[in-house]
């Protein structure tokens, strides 16, 4: 068995597109392969003999080092095949995973993947059967399954809407998800959730996954949430850099999470809109801000614990109350003190004095343990938030210009 499996996406019900193949000249007798769906990419393809060699190139330079590739193999014979792959810049990050489906992946046993030149190559074996496959970076999650995602949670929940709040370069829209109090009073807290504005972050994707649902379940501490605090949901920042299979950027060659104060591009225009109406509005606060992520390994970017944020405390209280339930995943807080780099995380509790961070996941974290404790860190950052007085809270202590 070459092949560990990893998990189904059994809510994105996903799917794979066939469209007619981009790279003519890949193939042999054994197989075909091509990177011409959502989220695919192959650079260059050199066919040698029995075996394939393919270039992966970032979509400009310079770039934070998150090599992603995906292809697809169409096999011929069934047998082995072995396909190598070339970084032009950086090096190996992600270990290959596998679908015929789209929807479970496996992953490419460690054994059959060998690094050379000090990852610059990574070589791998795969065992085909008849039908297609796709070997992947990571996981795909493209623009369409989170439209499905998006479209069967405004189905199910009557309490949410579904807004267009921008449109990417590229012309895609950009959606946040938005739960509004039934009976609001003059004072709105909101809560403001962000994701993927780096594609190949798929498992900062899947914790935000699973929070926003259990944000948004039928279940007596969600609702009661939702009774006082309002909830924008941006799940999918950079579609177009999602769709280009890119490793960081969006097509203006811009990383989005170095435009918060520039507001240079239109997704980040866009949530900045939302947070604008926040600011506008004396009667309105930003009472938290997540922003999901992925790097090597689980941590969470926050304010230091002498930066005074509004609810204060909050951070130290909801990652500790959440850390008492679950052995299973293990995550550090890392404080980060307030400078100048644009980020979500600085501008949010620049503007508004309240706790912001990125919540990062790591990238081979298993991905059981990410869904099911970040189903109790959103239990649990509603339970610290709720314990928290509206009238002690006060109005933001930061300037919101
Ligand atoms: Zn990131």
């Amino acid at each position: 068995m070459r092949t560990l499996l990893i998990g189904a996406l059994v809510f994105l019900s996903g799917g794979l597109s066939l469209p007619a193949m981009a790279l003519e000249a890949c193939e042999n007798d054994l197989a075909r392969l091509d990177a011409d769906f959502d989220g695919g990419r192959i650079s260059d393809c050199v066919v040698d003999g029995d075996s394939f060699e393919i270039r992966i190139d970032p979509e400009d330079q310079p770039i934070n080092p998150s090599p992603w590739y995906s292809f697809r193999v169409t096999p011929k014979q069934t047998g082995d095949l072995k396909v190598s792959i070339r970084y032009s810049y950086g090096k190996h990050r992600y270990h290959p995973k596998r679908s015929s489906d789209g929807r479970t992946w496996t992953i490419v046993d460690p054994i059959y993947v060998r690094e050379r030149q000090k990852g610059k190559r990574v070589v791998m074996t795969l065992e085909m059967g008849e039908e297609p496959f796709i070997v992947s970076a990571q996981e795909l999650v493209g623009v369409q399954a989170y439209d499905r995602w998006e479209k069967g949670m405004v189905a199910q929940h009557s309490f949410l809407e579904r807004k267009k709040v921008g449109t990417s370069v590229e012309g895609r829209p950009i959606y946040a998800l938005i739960s509004t109090p039934p009976n609001p009073g003059p004072n709105r807290e909101y809560v403001v959730l962000l994701g993927r504005q780096h594609p190949p972050e798929l498992t900062g994707a899947f914790a935000m996954f699973s929070f926003v649902n259990t944000v948004f379940a039928d279940t007596e501490l969600a609702s009661r949430f939702r009774d006082r605090f309002d909830v924008v949901a941006i799940s999918l920042m950079n579609p177009d850099g999602v769709a280009n299979g890119h490793w960081r950027h969006n097509v203006n060659g811009k990383d989005l999470n170095r435009d918060w104060g520039p507001f240079s591009q239109p997704e980040t225009q866009a949530a900045q809109k939302i947070l604008d109406a926040i600011a506008d509005d004396e009667n309105r606060q930003l009472r938290l801000m997540l922003d999901f992520h992925s790097t090597k390994r689980n941590l969470f970017y926050t304010q230091t614990k002498k930066e005074k944020t509004n609810p204060d405390k909050f951070t130290t209280r909801w990652l500790e109350a959440a850390k008492r339930r679950f052995d299973y995943y293990e995550f550090t807080r890392e404080e980060r003190r307030q400078r100048n780099l644009p980020t979500s995380k600085n501008y949010s509790f620049g503007r508004f004095g309240a706790p912001a961070m990125t919540y990062e996941v790591g990238d081979e974290t298993n991905r059981a343990a990410v869904s099911a404790s970040a189903v109790v860190f959103a239990e649990e950052m509603m339970r610290t938030l709720l314990s928290y007085d509206e009238e002690d809270l006060g109005k933001d202590k930061a300037s919101r210009n």
